[in-house]
């Protein structure tokens, strides 16, 4: 494999765009990516043209408008390129105008409320940000989806607008600070993916994995990762074959796939991308996820991206690296060489300080999903306090700052600067890996974030609050008569000021939930509650402010995702009903018959069979037990149905229904650790954890 060459091979990338476009066309395409001019619609035929010709050429033979609505996933809608011609044949046709914008019904898909059904119109809108690209004899055009009335729908939409609003306040601090020759700002982000690699027939013979995508029962196994021996370990042939596979696809279309190890639990594996514009890699992970799940199955292999799979053993999420970089090629979160250049980068990092502080609900909405909350906190994960990790250099050096404050006039505030900061490891060693938001050098790492959740939530969340604290910070600089002086008070009062949320020491410890407490800072636990403050008045007014969601549209979303929670759990709950019903209260059964058969031959015997009738006994009591509980789980499920508000539906799932449904599962659980497993129904998670080599 000749991997520069095939790498984005199935990209209408730059590179392609030059060969194919006349260069007028190639210039006005260019303008329109980097000051964002909105695109002629002579020019956009013929990119439209290029783009058809390009696709054929790479075998395809339909287009799709590739959006990201509140599912979470990606949708598509399929046209062919055929029109007719007068000879009753057909020809090859695809217009700027459907390169652009494409009407698609999709009435379906969730709107929270925007949109009626009468008018279940909505549209995708071409980013022309983000690359088309070849899959499947498609051409893939990545789009925004809105309503008629123009209330974003997707996950991108509000994406490019945070990451403008971001780009608008660097400028303004930049400025503030003198510095002239930067005109724009990207986002940077690399998200490194985990996720569990299961036998696809072990997978098929239990029903939850197939409807949750998560086991609902299973007794632990003798050996969990105790041992460690799984972490970066040997990488077995067939997970291996996959990770070949895997690796040549994504970089065909582009992704730059680079590190891959096995993770922590067994059968637990990751991914990192080299990072790339925020946009991009949100559309890439997609992809990611997309293939990982279809490789999988090529080879007989089931690819888990849910949070938690498995109790007992580590979940899975998905590290949100994430940095600004100047168009000058700067990292604005790199200490730099020279004292100018570190008291920029104190700046910034007190810019994230406060927003962390001040949006502490917010980023934890941000990540808020059913599966995430059975991750977070179980001792693998960040709890779901909000803090940072700075590591010991950085936070001494912003101590030494509040202590010394602004002390000299001219010269000696640069030497103070030099002092304090003579040369950051760029690369802590001692990285704290318990830590919600770890500083890593020149990015920070947010952990929280779920293994199967898109990108783009957390990152408009991150763009937004950061956004907020840099225009709190440039109002001051620009008015400023002594910006160095100004900048000096801001790093020292946003130290002073947020401290609170800035956390060295061990994340998953009892401790820590008492001194979060004691600091103030949040803790909340579960997603209703995290859900809830999304429309809290300073949360609706920030996003109004940066222009990145109306409030109509923040309600919308809240909708939906109250929506999406109770439907989750709805669908475990069914799945467990089943399970417990059809095939485990009559598999114990059928033990407890085969128990009492032996019990009556030893008697006969005269042989002691006490053993024997404790088991029988103990089950017959404990089928009893899940009946029971089955019982009340569909009793529940029925009284649901007279909630009609989304948010007090979400807390009665959470309270009520995930409650039964782990007391139900403490029981099969328990069952399963004495039944023989000749007669457990489904494979165990032994079989399932351990069998892919
Ligand atoms: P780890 O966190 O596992 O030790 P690295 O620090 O090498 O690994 O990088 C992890 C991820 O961070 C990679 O996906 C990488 O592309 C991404 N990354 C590195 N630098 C940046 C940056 N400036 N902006 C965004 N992501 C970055
Ligand atoms: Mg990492």
């Amino acid at each position: 494999m000749n991997i520069p060459e095939i790498f984005a091979e199935n990209v209408f990338n730059e590179e392609v765009m030059k060969k194919t476009l006349p260069e007028e066309v190639f210039n006005s395409l260019k303008s329109t990516l980097e000051e964002g001019v909105s695109l002629d619609l002579s020019v956009a035929q013929k990119v439209a043209d290029a783009m058809k010709n390009w696709a054929i050429e790479k075998g395809a033979t339909h287009y799709t408008h590739w959006f990201q609505p509140m599912t979470g996933i990606t949708a598509e809608k399929h046209d062919s390129f055929i029109s007719p011609t007068k000879n009753g044949k057909v020809i090859m046709e695809f217009s700027g105008k459907e390169l652009i914008k494409g009407e698609s019904d999709a009435s379906s898909l969730p709107n929270g409320g925007t949109r009626a059904t009468f008018e279940a119109r909505g549209y995708t809108v071409w980013d022309p940000s983000s690359y088309v690209f070849v899959k499947d004899n498609t051409l893939y055009i990545p789009t925004a989806f809105c309503s008629y009335g123009g209330e974003s729908l997707d996950k991108k939409t509000p994406l490019l607008r945070s990451s403008e609003a971001l780009n608008k306040q660097v400028l303004r601090v930049l400025n503030a600070l003198g510095n002239n020759e930067v005109k724009s700002v990207k986002v940077t982000v690399g998200p490194e993916q985990e996720y569990f690699l299961i036998d696809k027939e072990m997978a098929n013979k239990r029903e939850d994995l197939v409807f949750t995508g998560r086991t609902l029962f299973g007794a632990k196994p003798p050996k969990g990762q105790e041992l460690d021996d799984h972490y970066y370990g040997a990488i077995k042939p067939r997970v291996k074959s996959f990770m070949e596979e895997l690796d040549k696809e994504l970089w065909k279309l582009g992704i730059l796939a680079k590190t891959e190890h096995n993770e922590a639990a067994p059968a637990q594996h990751e991914l990192a991308p080299i990072y790339t514009t925020v946009n991009i890699a949100t559309d890439n992970n997609q992809l990611t996820m997309e293939l990982m799940k279809k490789i999988a199955d090529k080879h007989d292999l089931v690819c888990l991206l849910h949070e938690k799979p498995f109790k007992g053993v580590s979940g899975s999420g998905k590290h949100n690296n994430w940095s600004i970089t100047t168009d000058t090629g700067v990292n604005l979160f790199d200490p730099g060489e020279t004292p100018d250049d570190n008291l920029r980068f104190l700046l910034f990092i007190s810019a994230v300080i406060k927003a962390t502080d001040n949006y502490q609900d917010l980023l934890r909405a941000s990540i808020a999903s059913a599966g995430n909350d059975h991750r977070l906190g179980s001792s693998e994960a960040p709890p779901a306090i909000i803090s940072i990790y700075l590591g010991d250099d950085l936070y001494s050096c912003l101590t030494a700052f509040e202590e010394n404050g602004y002390k000299n006039k001219n010269k000696g505030v640069m030497k103070l600067g030099a002092k304090i900061l003579p040369t950051l490891p760029k690369d802590t060693t001692d990285r704290n890996r318990t830590s919600p938001i770890a500083f890593t050098g020149n990015k920070f790492e947010f952990r929280m974030v779920g293994a199967s959740d898109s990108v783009a939530d957390c990152n408009v969340t991150l763009n937004t609050i950061v956004a907020e604290s840099l225009s709190i910070f440039a109002d001051k600089l620009e008015k400023s008569k002594n910006v160095n002086k100004t900048l000096h008070d801001i790093i020292v009062e946003t130290f002073k000021e947020h401290k609170r949320i800035l956390f060295n020491g061990n994340n998953y410890s009892e401790e820590w939930l008492n001194e979060a407490k004691a600091r103030g800072l949040m803790n909340l636990a579960s997603t209703p509650e995290a859900l809830e403050t999304l429309t809290l008045d300073k949360n609706v007014s920030l996003f109004e402010k940066h222009k990145v969601l109306s409030s109509t549209e923040i309600s919308a979303r809240q909708h939906i995702m109250f929506q999406n929670y109770c439907r989750i759990i709805r669908i475990e709950a069914l799945t467990m009903i089943e399970m417990a019903k059809k095939q485990i209260y009559p598999a114990i059964n059928e033990y407890v018959c085969k128990l009492c058969e032996t019990i009556k031959a030893k008697k006969a015997l005269k042989a002691s069979y006490k053993t024997d009738a404790e088991i029988a006994k103990k089950l017959s009591e404990i089928n009893e037990k899940i009946y029971e509980k089955v019982n009340y789980l569909e009793y529940l499920l029925s009284k649901r149905k007279t909630i009609s508000n989304p948010k007090e539906k979400a807390f009665f799932f959470k309270n009520e229904v995930l409650e039964c449904m782990a007391s139900l599962r403490l029981y099969v659980d328990d069952a399963e650790k004495i039944t023989d497993e000749k007669y457990w129904p489904f494979p165990s998670y032994t079989k399932l954890l351990f069998s892919v080599n």
